[in-house]
Order: C-alpha cells, then sequence, then structure tokens
C-alpha cells in the first residue's frame, strides 16, 4: 500500500484519466431503476477530485454477464441520467469503447467533462484479456485509474492489462484505497480477537481462504450451506440440506485436523439448525443438532443456541469480518440467523469494534434491517473481498504496482 499511487498523487489538469470504475450494481430488471447505488456513490470522489484538477474522465466498466455480445438489457445508458444528477454536470456517452469513433469523441472532450463508455463486456476480449484490445484502451488515456475493487481479482483486459501501457502513470482511486485499508484493518493490523464468519452455499470458492486463517485469526465461524459439507466430513447426518459439489470430503477432514492441531484459531459451526421439510417459507420446520438431520429434511437457518453462541463470540470481538447469509435469509422464516448476526456485528461495532461486511446478501441482510450505516466498511466487492483474504495481492493492485 504505500508504495501504491493514489489519484491524489496525480494533478489531472489537462489530462485524460481513463478510469475503471465497477458500476454493476443491481437494478430493477423491467424499469432499469437502480436497487441499491453504493458502488457508483463509493467512486464519485475519485472521479470528482479529476473534475477539479481541470481533467477529463473517460469512464470505463462492466454491467452484468454480457459475454462479449452488443445487447440492450445489458447497456451502460442506465447510469447517465443518475450520473448526471450525482455530479451535477451533463455526461456524454460513448457506444464504443475502442476505435475512431471513441478516439474523436474524446478529442473533443474539454476539461472537467465525463464521457462514459459503453459496457466493456461488449467485447469479449475484455473477459480474455486480450492485449490488443488492452493496447487500443489505453490509447484513450493518458493516465490510468483503477477503482473497481469489485473486479480487480479478474485477469481482465482493463483490470491487468491496460495498466501495463502506462508505465508510471497508473494509480488507484479513493475506493480502492478504502477497501485495501479496510482489509489491512482486518487481516494486516487487526486488532485481537478477530473474528471471521463465513456463510453462504458455495465451499469449493472458500476453502482456500479457509485454510490461509488457520493461525491468523482468533475465531472462524462458518454457517449456512457451507457447513453442511464439514458436517458431513465429521461423520454427521445432513438430511436433504444443500450440499455444494464440493465433494472431496479428505480435504475437508484434513483442514479441520490443521485446525485442531493448532491453539491460536478456534473454528465453530453451528451447533443447532432450523430445518424445513421442504424449500420454501411456509415449510414444516423443526430445531434440531445439525449433525443429525433427517432424510427428507433439510437445514435453512441456524438454530437459537447457535445464534447465541455466534453472538457471544462477536460481541467479545475487536474485529469482525462478515461474508455470507447464515440461512435462506431470503425467506423470512429463515432470515433470524442472518439478521441477528448482523445485529450483534451491529452492536460490536457501536462498542469499538471494526466492522467489515462485504458480499451482496449479507449486504442486502443488512439493508433489509437498515443496518447498512451502522457497520465500520461496507465493501463493494464480496468475491475481490474474499480473494484477498487468501492473502495474495489482487491482480488489479498488482498491476498498478508493476
Ligand atoms: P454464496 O453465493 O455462496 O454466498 O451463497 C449465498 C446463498 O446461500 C443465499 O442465496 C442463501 O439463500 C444461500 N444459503 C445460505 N444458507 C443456506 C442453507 N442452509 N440452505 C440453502 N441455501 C442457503
Amino acid at each position: 500500500m504505500e508504495n501504491i499511487k493514489t489519484v491524489s498523487d496525480f494533478n489531472f489538469k489537462n489530462k485524460i484519466a481513463l478510469v475503471r470504475v465497477d458500476f454493476n450494481v443491481p437494478v430493477n430488471n423491467q424499469s432499469f431503476q437502480i436497487i441499491d447505488d453504493t458502488r457508483i456513490l463509493y467512486s464519485l470522489p475519485t472521479i470528482q477530485k479529476i473534475i477539479s484538477d481541470s481533467g477529463k474522465v473517460v469512464l470505463i466498466s462492466h454491467f452484468g454477464r454480457p459475454k462479449g455480445k452488443c445487447s440492450k438489457i445489458y447497456s451502460l445508458r442506465f447510469i447517465i441520467s443518475y450520473l448526471s444528477k450525482k455530479l451535477k454536470i451533463p455526461i456524454k456517452f460513448s457506444e464504443y469503447c475502442i476505435g475512431e469513433a471513441v478516439e474523436k469523441k474524446i478529442s473533443e472532450l474539454k476539461n472537467g467533462e465525463v464521457l462514459l463508455l459503453e459496457n466493456i463486456r461488449f467485447y469479449k476480449e475484455e473477459e480474455e484479456g486480450n492485449e490488443y484490445f488492452a493496447f487500443q484502451l489505453s490509447k484513450l488515456g493518458d493516465i490510468y485509474v483503477n477503482d473497481a475493487f469489485g473486479v480487480s481479482h479478474r485477469p481482465h483486459a482493463s483490470i491487468t492489462i491496460v495498466p501495463k501501457f502506462f508505465r508510471e502513470k497508473k494509480c488507484i482511486g479513493f475506493l480502492m484505497k478504502k477497501e485495501i485499508q479496510s482489509l489491512k484493518k482486518v487481516l494486516g493490523k487487526g486488532i485481537a480477537p478477530i473474528t471471521i464468519l463465513l456463510g453462504g452455499a458455495k465451499i469449493s470458492s472458500k476453502i482456500a481462504i479457509i485454510e490461509n486463517l488457520i493461525n491468523l485469526v482468533d475465531y472462524l465461524l462458518i454457517g449456512g450451506a457451507m457447513s453442511y459439507p464439514f458436517i458431513k466430513a465429521q461423520g454427521g447426518q445432513v438430511g436433504d440440506s444443500l450440499v455444494d459439489e464440493y465433494k472431496n470430503l479428505k480435504v475437508l477432514q484434513k483442514i479441520i485436523e490443521q485446525y485442531q492441531k493448532q491453539k491460536k484459531t478456534k473454528v465453530f459451526f453451528p451447533k443447532d439448525v432450523i430445518i424445513a421439510d421442504s424449500f420454501k417459507n411456509s415449510a414444516k420446520t423443526k430445531i434440531v443438532s445439525i449433525h443429525s438431520i433427517p432424510n427428507g429434511w433439510m437445514g435453512l437457518d441456524i438454530g437459537p443456541a447457535s445464534i447465541k453462541h455466534f453472538c457471544k463470540i462477536i460481541n467479545s470481538s475487536r474485529t469482525i469480518l462478515w461474508n455470507g447469509p447464515l440461512g435462506v435469509f431470503e425467506f423470512k422464516n429463515f432470515s433470524s440467523g442472518t439478521t441477528s448476526i448482523a445485529k450483534s456485528i451491529v452492536i460490536a461495532t457501536e462498542n469499538g469494534a471494526f466492522s467489515l461486511v462485504g458480499g451482496g446478501d449479507s449486504i442486502a441482510a443488512l439493508k433489509m434491517k437498515k443496518y447498512e450505516t451502522k457497520i465500520s466498511c461496507l465493501s463493494t466487492g464480496g468475491g475481490a473481498m474474499l480473494e484477498s483474504l487468501k492473502n495474495k495481492m489482487l491482480p488489479g493492485i498488482k498491476a498498478i504496482i508493476s
């Protein structure tokens, strides 16, 4: 972090800043209304800094997964009026990201003006990390700025290849700086006790993280459907609960053994779960031990004893990172584990703990209870935040340093 340049290190007067942002926000499919504008709001300070320096701003972003093809439903046009209102200036738009048409529009740009490019993923070369495509993009600006934390774990052209063409004229934006600093406050300089809470359904993407956290944190709490493969690996009966396709139980047994061998990190799974006889909100329910879920039943939330246990640990923690719901919180009857955990993180934060929450579902759960402003930091990138927990520098950050 010390040797990484930020937008504060540059004066953008008369310069064209090529800014990679992440405007991949949730929208209503029919009305194109923005449901959650956090990512856009957090990128405004970087854009405003360039404007106030009298620089020109060219914004690159992706939106959704158009898989290399142009399509109306994935157009970034819906951002224009929103951004214009926030920045209080008209926003120009280019339907092309490379080539003469966009180059002409940029040549006509005046200091203090902003040009938004169409969805960069309309070009398949973006996700392929294509060098020539990156070179063409690099011709659009004088200084490259990465403020797209949410995609900085992806080796895409606009993230890892474009910066190569800018030599020392590249930096990160304020959003990226804040994300890096927040993560440092957890793993680098986190005040003990440090607790990491992982939920959700997919375990395969989180195995390397769990392996890395050994000896680094004080408590690792694993909940949600993520816990069932571990319970199975320990010989428990999980009935019809959702078990991620990850089948290598031996690896999970080995991880558990490794945790048992050391003294620092205590790992806990839920003790009890709320089971349902079908996957719906109105299903019949019972509370049972997580190790003995009968066939025909599935665990959809953590039970009251687990809530009490997890909340006690959270309340005693000084540093907390949370990613992933503890149950199927989308169903009201199975949301209390997730919302109780959210509430205890809020209380711990009010009592002075540092809290960092990332991942669309966890942030949605916070918003359900209007807790989002009561957390120390919300991460704009769930996947990127998790990748950072593997203790490797994200490719998008590395590309700015090298
Ligand atoms: P992930 O993408 O891995 O973060 O998973 C998020 C999803 O996990 C959410 O949609 C939750 O509904 C789901 N989830 C959490 N706990 C459970 C559970 N016990 N059974 C089924 N799905 C779950």
